[in-house]
């Protein structure tokens, strides 16, 4: 008996360790679920969640009183925005250079167009005004051109989960997964020391179906694909990302552009801007960079991993092959 007092007491203790919480949410128009473990679990669990809802109200396209709305609303003149909107639009604007147009955060006029689910004609779309050089931000001033309208559709949920990450990192919570939709934060691995497994979506299946799974065990792990949000008219698919060029869904060979990295904001953005350049210019950014991996899936069903993820990387899709880029 007198040992075994101890031990019982160790376990206790231990099981105190690695309380564990599980949440599931739809928030920024997708079904987020956070687990974490931790002494702090449930404190963290609350400030991570009323944060991500804090930003919703910020930067949701549809909530006719968030801050994206209310400064579409006074385009034209110039007006004080705040520091999380500053900052994702400063990320947004710098990225609109890096990704020579690729990535546009001035495309909403030409999104709300597209969410009406039906062709719009070419006058519609050239009359929307779109453009970065329409849109000057200096600290937390920011004066945009009549008509302009932003959007952060492709940028909101990597910027929310760089701040989900933050609140982990203050709470001291060791061991997390987030999943914002198609963005997912892992942090520090899972309790037992191994890495969390992550699914790629299979393009072709539907949203249960994965082609492969990638271990990770800290790093952002963000995809964007022609299978998420789309439409069909006359047989056609017109999926959700555009191509800022020409105002149309990209016409792109890839299906699906997954980006694993250390930071959410950069991997959302890029995983849109990628999709949009195919798979030749999504190559050629790679190898200029390198700071970052991506799993590419490619109309002909080659799955293009590059080199750094590829041992982390197992597909299990059959009617798809497996290259390394280097
Ligand atoms: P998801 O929203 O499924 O995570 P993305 O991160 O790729 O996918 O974001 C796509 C959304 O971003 C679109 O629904 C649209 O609102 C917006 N968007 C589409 N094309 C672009 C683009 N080229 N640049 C910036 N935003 C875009
Ligand atoms: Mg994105």
């Amino acid at each position: 008996m007198k040992r075994v007092l101890p031990l019982l007491l160790a376990l206790l203790l231990l099981a105190g360790c690695t309380k564990k919480i599980e949440t599931q949410y739809y928030m920024m128009d997708t079904v987020m679920t956070f687990t974490l473990y931790g002494e702090n679990a449930k404190e963290a669990e609350r400030a991570l969640s009323d944060r991500v809802a804090a930003l919703e109200k910020v930067f949701s396209p549809t909530d006719a009183e968030s801050e994206l709305v209310t400064v579409n609303r006074a385009a034209g003149t110039s007006v004080q925005v705040s520091e999380d909107f500053a900052s994702l639009l400063d990320a947004c604007l710098a990225a609109n250079t890096e990704t020579e147009g690729a990535f546009d955060p001035t495309l909403g006029a030409v999104i709300d167009l597209w969410n009406k689910e039906t062709v719009p004609s070419a006058e519609e779309l050239s009359q929307c005004k779109v453009g970065c050089d329409a849109v000057r931000l200096e600290g937390t001033s920011l004066q945009t051109e009549t008509g302009i309208e932003l959007n952060f559709g492709a940028a909101a949920k990597g910027y929310a989960s760089d701040c989900a990450k933050e609140i982990l990192e203050e709470n001291g919570i060791e061991h997390a997964l987030l999943s914002l939709g198609g963005n997912v934060y892992a942090h520090g691995g899972k309790p037992n020391g191994e890495p969390w497994m992550v699914g790629v979506r299979d393009p072709n299946g539907d949203a249960s179906e994965w082609l492969g799974v990638v271990q990770i065990k800290d790093g952002f792990l963000i995809a964007s694909g022609d299978y998420e949000r789309y439409f069909e008219q006359n047989g056609f698919r017109y999926h959700h990302i555009l191509d800022p060029l020409i105002r149309t869904p990209a016409m792109s060979d890839l299906r699906e552009c997954v980006i694993i990295g250390e930071n959410g904001t950069r991997g959302d953005i890029l995983s849109t801007a990628l999709f949009v350049m195919g798979y030749d210019r999504a190559v050629e950014y790679w190898r200029e960079h390198r700071d970052f991996e991506m799993i590419l899936v490619r109309e002909d069903n080659a799955v293009l991993v590059t080199e750094g993820i590829s041992s982390a990387f197992t597909l299990t899709g059959e009617e798809y092959t497996l290259e390394v880029i280097e």
